[in-house]
């Protein structure tokens, strides 16, 4: 892979695409900087390395233009604070008065340039824009691995014009070789746990992962789908009663394909939405009417937690149930931790998406995992099978 360490960054200008589209409250303060910190260290290589930084990347979802909401003007002074050195801002991320600032970049300095997606090129992956982006840098880096699914100006289309200097950043480098030892190269038995809301957010997800593991844990919403499928009563259950054939498909490939496709067996039932409701343990295709599984029940646990400890290699994207209510959050708190101690007991392990990394933060337990996917989104379309444009630009470049 090509990467950061190869290249001599002496009085060179790296233009680095980053992820900083980070949560803001409503005084702009920074809510969670993960993704900011994760870019550090690439940040900081080159800055210790004699080169200056040019910093680019999108916030939020800016409609027509720019707009003072989703400025990233906002983040000047936590940059400030984290790089320990001044950090100039442009409030225009191409165009002549930025080009003029680039050029005047010492060693060492830093530029962040505003938001991307002020433009609307960005997105559409214009070309002209893309050409425009790169006047400002000698070398570009991709250190935004949450965009990296995105055939962006920023993040796919600008490599051609940085022959021989289009790098990987070390976030990027880790994202995709770790995602590279799960998906290409496993050591058995490789499970996938899945949870979540929704089966239509994880076909392509549950297709893909049933040509790969040796076993399939669903938990979450999802399951109920399944349960439905198999001919259980769910009660008012979340379901996706369109989904049932894909279910059924499923179930068929995963035997099939000899894959253990795991469903969970009892689950606890509430009889609202609400982390207050009264809860019962149940079977899980035994659910009387008006009543919810909100999580996965004990005998789940115990069964989970055996495939989960017996696994050389472990996938975990999505809930296990409401982890929201603490009276629903055991099932997910317990895989969490099942998890880390497959991990102390040498299986390589990667947490993924959204809800799945908070509730792993949650626990505590982020040191106790192999890896910690930064990209939801990316790390979702890999395991799809999709190619990611902002990394296959780069290795094909
Ligand atoms: P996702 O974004 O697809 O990973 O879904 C995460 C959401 O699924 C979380 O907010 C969970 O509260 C929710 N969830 C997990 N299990 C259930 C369940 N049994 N019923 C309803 N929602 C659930």
């Amino acid at each position: 892979m090509k990467n950061i360490d190869q290249f001599n960054f002496k009085n060179k200008r790296a233009l680095i695409r980053v992820d900083f589209n980070v949560p803001l409250d409503d005084d702009f303060n920074i809510t969670d900087d993960t993704r900011i910190l994760a870019a550090l260290p690439t940040i900081n290589k080159i800055l210790t390395s004699g080169g200056s930084v040019i910093l680019m990347s999108h916030l939020g979802r800016p409609k027509e233009g720019p707009d003072d909401k989703y400025s990233l003007r906002h983040l000047v002074p936590y940059l400030e604070k984290v790089l320990k050195r001044p950090v100039q801002f442009a409030t225009d991320c191409i165009g002549k008065e930025t080009e003029e600032m680039a050029s005047k970049l010492q060693p060492g300095d830093v530029l962040l340039l505003e938001n991307l997606r002020f433009h609307k090129e960005e997105t559409k992956g214009d070309e002209t824009f893309a050409k425009k982006l790169a006047l400002l840098g000698d070398v570009y880096i991709n250190d935004a691995f949450g965009s990296a699914h995105r055939a962006h100006a920023s993040t796919a289309v600008i490599v051609k014009y940085f022959p021989g200097a289009a790098l990987f950043g070390y976030l990027m480098q880790d994202e995709v070789s770790s995602l590279e030892k799960v998906m290409k190269n496993p050591q058995r038995p490789f499970t996938a746990i899945l949870g979540g809301a929704k089966v239509s957010d994880k076909i392509e997800v549950i297709n893909n992962l049933l040509d790969k593991v040796d076993n399939l844990i669903i938990g979450g919403g999802m399951m109920f789908t399944f349960i439905k499928a198999m001919g259980g009563k769910i009660g008012s259950s979340l379901v996706e009663d369109d989904l049932i054939p894909t279910a059924l498909d499923a179930i068929e490939k995963a035997k099939q394909k000899g894959v253990k496709l795991l469903i969970p067996t009892d689950t606890i039932i509430a009889d609202a939405f609400d982390n207050a409701a009264t809860k019962r343990t149940i079977k899980a295709d035994m659910i009387p009417e008006k009543w919810m599984g909100l999580d996965i029940g004990p005998e789940t646990i115990e069964a989970f937690t055996a495939i989960i400890l017996a696994s050389k290699t472990i996938l975990w994207n999505g809930p296990m149930g409401v982890f929201e209510f603490e009276n629903f959050a055991k099932g997910t708190e317990c895989i969490a931790k099942a998890i880390a101690k497959a991990t102390a007991s040498g299986a390589y392990s990667l947490v993924g998406g959204g809800d799945s990394v908070a509730a792993i933060n949650k626990y505590h337990l982020s040191n106790k995992v192999s890896y910690v996917s930064t990209g939801g989104g990316a790390m979702l379309e890999y395991i799809e099978g999709k190619d990611l444009p902002g990394v296959t630009a780069i290795l094909e470049s």
